[in-house]
């Protein structure tokens, strides 16, 4: 026989201090992140790719902005392949190009990167499977609970339609919000392509959650 469901509370929050840094992108270990300095620009001059803005801003499920949110990426390099010791994938690493980075939304919800566009990799899910260009992102509010861990696209990706995880999300509108749009208004000339990609971390309108981390 079956009994009432138990009613489970909440783990309390702790602190992540004072080994921040042990904590932060924890799906990272492994990645060569000591090397990285952290900041929002993840290119340098000679780093290989086609260099790359992320813009967006941050919202709750009110639709507010949210100032403060740490905001963390992760990606491949221009050649598909990211520096990590269990990608085995055969395309050259960039000396110039860890490939991860962060930064903080300022007091009106933006958040901001300069780096390459990701190339596309192989992933042996399927024959000839491939994953579109895309972005790891995670996201940390106040509180652990209000972590968001997601992908962000490029659009006109020709490998969407064969990708699982990108399809994993079933409506067609809530995958359209994983995909960036070209901004060409923030695309600086002789520099740098822009791409626009809000978040909005519930509700209706919230962005995908991420259901595997590959
Ligand atoms: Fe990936």
């Amino acid at each position: 026989m079956i009994g009432p469901l138990p009613y489970l509370r909440e783990t309390p929050s702790q602190t992540a201090g004072p080994y921040v840094h042990i904590g932060l992108i924890p799906h990272q270990a492994g990645f060569d992140i000591f090397e990285n300095n952290f900041s929002n620009v993840l290119v340098g001059p000679e780093t290989q790719g086609e260099r790359i803005r992320i813009e967006g801003r941050i919202f709750d499920g009110s639709g507010s902005v949210t100032k403060d949110f740490l905001v963390e990426i992760w990606q491949a390099n221009a050649a598909g392949r990211y520096r990590h010791r269990v990608d085995q994938h055969p395309a050259p690493l960039d000396p110039n190009f860890t490939g991860a980075g962060r930064c903080l939304t300022d007091d009106d919800g933006n958040y901001r990167f300069v780096s390459i566009k990701p190339g596309a990799y192989p992933w042996k899910n399927h024959e000839n499977a491939w994953r579109p260009a895309h972005i790891h992102l995670s996201l940390f509010g106040r509180s652990f609970t209000q972590r968001l861990v997601t992908q962000m696209y490029f659009p006109d990706d020709p490998l969407f339609a064969q990708d699982p995880i990108f399809n994993s999300v079933p409506d067609p509108a809530a995958r359209q919000r994983l995909v960036s749009t070209f901004d060409l208004e923030a695309t600086r000339p002789e520099w740098a392509l822009a791409y626009e990609w809000d978040v909005v971390l519930t509700g209706r309108d919230a962005t995908p959650l991420d259901a595997d981390e590959h």
